[in-house]
C-alpha cells in the first residue's frame, strides 16, 4: 500500500536527519515541488558543518583536505536537475548545473596516463580480457539481480580477470574490491555501458569547478537558508520512536542530543514527517597530518550506524545495517590530500601525463602494494586557493599492506611517508627531495575512512530498506543504504534520486521521479561497449 500523499503541507514540519546531499536535495524538492514553506524544514546534523561526504576544507597555512572528489557524468539526471535550481558559488545568475557543464566543455576528461607500472605508462588501448572474461562480463550484465544475493565479485570471475587492465581501471575508478557485491557491479555495467568504450581515458567523466563542498554544498545551503530552512548543527538524533503495526509505521518522537549536549525530544505531530539518511560512508573518519597517521575509529563512534542499528531492531522493513557495517577491514580505505607552495610536482605531472590539470583524472600505480592512485584536479580546487598553491588528492585501496618503499602499512603512515612512497612510484624522489626539505610541501593530510566501501558489501534483497518502507505514513530513508531499484550506489545521483522518491512519494507534487538512465537498452552503446570489452 502506498502512503497517502499530503496535498496541503503548509502546517507540516519536516525533520531531515543529516545534512548530506540527500537531505539538502529533499529540502529543495520539498520547497520547490511540494510547496512546503522553508521555515517548516529542520535539518538536524551531528557535525558542525553541512555536506556529509561532500567535504572540502583547509587553508594555505595548514593545507587543504578533501576526503574524496566526485566524478559525475552527463546522465546524472536527478543531480543536474536539482542543481539547475541552485545559483553557483561564483555567480548568482548561473546555476551550478550550467557552471559545471560550461566548465566541462573547457576541461574535457581524456586521461593519457591512466595506469602506470614501474613509473611508466601502460598501454590501456586494450582491456586485456580473455574470451571467458568477456563472456563472464556479458553474462553478468544480463543476469537477473535475483541470482546474485550475497555474492562477491571474486565468486563470479576467474583469477586471471583481476590481472587485466579492465579490472585495474574498474577497481580504482569506482573503488570496487574483489570481495565487493557482484550485484552492484552488474548495476554499474548496465548503467554505465555507454562509458565502457572510453573508460580507459575516463571519457565522459564530468567534474565540478571546485571541490564539491564549495561548488555544490555551500550554494545549496545558502539557497535553503535564504528560504528559511533551519540548520540545527551539532544535533545528533540518537533514537526514533515509532507507532508500529503490521500495515502502518509512523514516526512519533525523535530523541536528540542538542547543541548544548543535552538530551531532548522532538515530538512528531500528526502532519509532520521524518526523513533519515541511514548509514554513511564517511562516518567516523579521522584526519592525520604530516607527522601523524590517522586513527581507524570503531563503529561505536558513529552516530549514523548506531541510529540505524537501533531502529532496525524495531521492525524488519527497516533493513539490515550489520551487513554493511560489521567488517571494517573489508570496508575501509585511506585517502590523502597534499598542498604544495611550489609548482614542480604539478608541472612534472603535466609533462609526464600529457594532461593539463583537470583533464587527466586518476593515475594509478598498478605495482603499488597499496594500489595507490592520484588525481590532479583543475586548479584552483578551492575558491580561495592562491595561484602559487597547488593541491592534489590520492588514495590507496589496500591500506593494510606494507608499502614498496616505506616498509609500513599505509594505515600506519604519516602524510610525509605517504608522499615518500608516491615519489618512489613516480620516480621523482630526486626532484621532490629538495622541495620537501625546503618546506614547500605545506602538508599532506591522510584520512582514515572505516566505512567508505560499506555500500559495496555483498547483500541481499531487503538489506537496504525501501526509501518508503511498506506501511510508512510519515517516514522515509535516504542515501546510499536505501534501496533505489536499478541505480548505482557510491554516486551522488543515487542520493538525489532517493530525495525525489521520498518527496514525490509522500507529497502531492504532480511530479514523477526521473528514471535511471537506461544505457543498456540503447543498442549503439551496447554494441560499442561489447566491442570495447573485446579490444
Ligand atoms: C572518497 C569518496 C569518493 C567519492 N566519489 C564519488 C564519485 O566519484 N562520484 C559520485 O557520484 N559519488 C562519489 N562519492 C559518493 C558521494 O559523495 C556520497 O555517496 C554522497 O555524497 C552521500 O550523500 P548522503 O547525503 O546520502 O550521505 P552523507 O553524505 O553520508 O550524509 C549523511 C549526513 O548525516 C549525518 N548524520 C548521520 N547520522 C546522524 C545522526 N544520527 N544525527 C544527525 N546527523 C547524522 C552525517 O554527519 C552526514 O552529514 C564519493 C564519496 C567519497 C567519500
Amino acid at each position: 500500500m502506498k502512503p497517502e500523499k499530503n496535498k496541503d503541507p503548509k502546517d507540516s514540519q519536516v525533520y531531515l536527519i543529516g545534512s548530506g546531499i540527500a537531505s539538502l536535495a529533499s529540502a529543495t524538492y520539498l520547497i520547490k515541488d511540494a510547496k512546503l514553506p522553508g521555515e517548516n524544514i529542520h535539518i538536524l546534523e551531528q557535525d558542525d558543518i553541512a555536506g556529509g561526504a561532500c567535504d572540502g576544507a583547509g587553508n594555505t597555512e595548514e593545507g587543504y583536505v578533501v576526503r574524496g572528489g566526485r566524478m559525475h557524468e552527463e546522465h546524472y539526471v536527478c543531480y543536474w536537475d536539482l542543481l539547475s535550481n541552485i545559483p553557483s558559488y561564483d555567480d548568482p545568475n548561473v546555476s551550478v548545473t550550467d557552471e559545471s557543464f560550461e566548465f566541462n566543455s573547457r576541461f574535457v576528461s581524456h586521461a593519457q596516463a591512466r595506469l602506470l607500472k614501474d613509473g611508466k605508462k601502460i598501454d590501456v588501448s586494450t582491456y586485456g580480457l580473455s574470451l571467458s572474461d568477456q563472456a563472464d562480463l556479458v553474462k553478468l550484465t544480463f543476469i537477473s539481480e535475483y541470482f546474485l544475493d550475497n555474492k562477491r565479485i571474486e565468486d563470479w570471475f576467474s583469477q586471471g580477470f583481476f590481472e587485466t587492465n579492465f579490472w585495474h581501471i574498474w577497481t580504482t575508478m569506482f573503488a570496487f574490491q574483489k570481495w565487493s557485491s557482484v550485484a552492484e557491479m552488474r548495476r554499474y555495467m548496465k548503467r554505465f555501458i555507454h562509458m565502457v568504450d572510453g573508460l580507459h581515458q575516463l571519457g565522459g567523466v564530468m567534474r565540478t569547478k571546485y571541490n564539491q563542498y564549495h561548488s555544490v554544498i555551500l550554494p545549496m545551503q545558502k539557497y535553503l537558508q535564504d528560504k528559511g530552512v533551519h540548520f540545527d548543527m551539532n544535533t545528533q538524533v540518537t533514537d526514533i520512536d515509532f507507532n508500529l503495526s503490521v500495515d502502518k509505521k509512523t514516526a512519533t518522537v525523535l530523541h536528540v542530543v542538542n547543541q548544548e549536549g543535552i538530551e531532548d525530544e522532538i515530538v512528531i505531530g500528526k502532519n509532520d514527517y521524518v526523513f533519515m539518511t541511514n548509514g554513511s560512508i564517511t562516518e567516523s573518519t579521522d584526519n592525520g597530518s604530516w607527522t601523524k597517521a590517522p586513527i581507524l575509529k570503531e563503529k561505536s563512534t558513529s552516530g549514523a550506524w548506531m541510529l540505524w542499528e537501533k531502529i532496525a531492531k524495531k521492525d524488519n522493513v527497516f533493513g539490515n545495517p550489520a551487513v554493511f557495517s560489521n567488517n571494517i577491514d573489508l570496508q575501509k580505505w585511506y585517502s590523502f590530500t597534499a598542498t604544495l607552495k611550489d609548482t614542480t610536482f604539478h608541472d612534472y605531472m603535466e609533462n609526464f601525463t600529457g594532461n593539463v590539470d583537470g583533464t587527466g583524472g586518476l593515475v594509478t600505480m598498478t605495482d603499488s602494494n597499496w594500489l595507490m592512485s592520484i588525481v590532479v584536479a583543475r586548479q584552483p580546487h578551492f575558491p580561495d586557493q592562491p595561484k602559487d598553491i597547488k593541491i592534489f588528492w590520492g588514495y590507496g585501496l589496500y591500506p593494510d599492506r606494507k608499502g614498496n618503499y616505506i616498509k609500513k602499512k599505509m594505515s600506519d603512515c604519516t602524510g610525509e611517508e605517504i608522499l615518500e612512497e608516491l615519489w618512489y612510484h613516480l620516480k621523482v624522489q630526486d626532484l621532490m627531495k629538495p622541495i620537501v626539505e625546503s618546506g614547500k610541501v605545506i602538508n599532506c593530510i591522510p584520512v582514515a575512512m572505516p566505512f567508505v566501501d560499506s555500500l559495496f558489501m555483498p547483500r541481499s534483497l531487503g538489506d537496504r530498506p525501501d526509501v518508503l518502507p511498506k506501511g510508512t505514513t510519515n517516514f522515509a530513508f535516504l542515501g546510499q543504504f536505501a534501496e533505489v531499484p536499478k541505480d548505482c550506489v557510491f554516486t551522488v545521483e543515487y542520493s538525489v534520486r532517493c530525495a525525489q522518491m521520498a518527496v514525490y512519494g509522500l507529497f502531492e507534487t504532480e511530479k514523477e521521479v526521473l528514471p535511471v538512465y537506461d544505457s543498456i537498452h540503447q543498442v549503439e552503446y551496447l554494441i560499442a561497449g561489447m566491442k570495447a570489452l573485446a579490444r
